[in-house]
């Protein structure tokens, strides 16, 4: 998945008193040091054409980010560092956020998510079924902007938001594959910081401005 992860961060915005872009952030964080780990030649990925209907990539080797473990220690190790700015419910948040991401790639990811180390892996193949994947991945990320436009300023813009986000979903299905893994990984890195630069853009703007108060 990519921009259904950004459900929860919408979602969990108020229980926490976490910004939006430092969530945006936190639900990506696997995928953030999976990009930075393709790049660095540790975790592996090959492109093959066709391998899902929705994807041509074979993510092969990825015990230090995408192992429900891994995720696990991720969560735990990120939340408690966050508890040390936004306090204990934002820690917990962070947390919960950070281990969101396995959770959310499960149904969608083919067998490619270790249990532990590299083994053992699962995964439900929606990548394989685009339109259910996609109406998916819509619901789960306009279900946690429901619940955050309830208590915004203006609520269109976020909608608008939002809507642009499925967009890039969109385009990124149908425009030709990167030509190499690196590539790949420096595309999604950028799109990680740049979509949390915009969270932030937008919940300056329009979101409530006394969700940003730390508790
Ligand atoms: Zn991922």
């Amino acid at each position: 998945m990519f921009v259904g992860h950004y459900g929860p961060s919408f979602a969990l915005r108020r229980t926490g008193g976490v910004p939006l872009w430092v969530l945006f952030l936190a639900v990506q964080f696997v995928d953030v040091l999976w990009s930075i780990l393709v790049m660095a030649g540790v975790e592996k990925v090959r492109l093959t054409e066709g391998f899902t209907a929705s994807s041509p990539l074979d993510l092969y080797y990825m015990p230090y980010t995408h192992s429900l473990t891994a995720s696990i220690s991720w969560a735990l190790i990120v939340g408690w560092l966050g508890s040390f700015i936004w306090g204990r419910r934002g820690g917990v948040v962070i947390g919960i956020c950070v281990l969101s991401h396995w959770i959310i790639d499960l149904p969608v990811h083919v067998a490619d998510l270790p249990l532990w180390g590299n083994e053992y892996k699962v995964g439900f193949g929606l990548w394989n079924r685009p339109v259910i994947a996609f109406v998916l991945e819509a619901g789960v990320l306009l279900g946690g902007v429901a619940i955050y436009a309830r208590h915004a300023r203006a609520k269109l813009p976020i909608w608008i938001f939002a809507i642009v986000m499925l967009g890039i979903q969109y385009s990124n299905t149908i425009l030709p594959p990167p030509e190499s893994p690196t590539r790949f990984a420096l595309m999604a890195l950028t799109s990680y910081f740049g979509l949390a630069a915009a969270a932030w853009f937008v919940e300056k703007k329009w979101g409530n401005p006394t969700q940003t108060l730390v508790q």
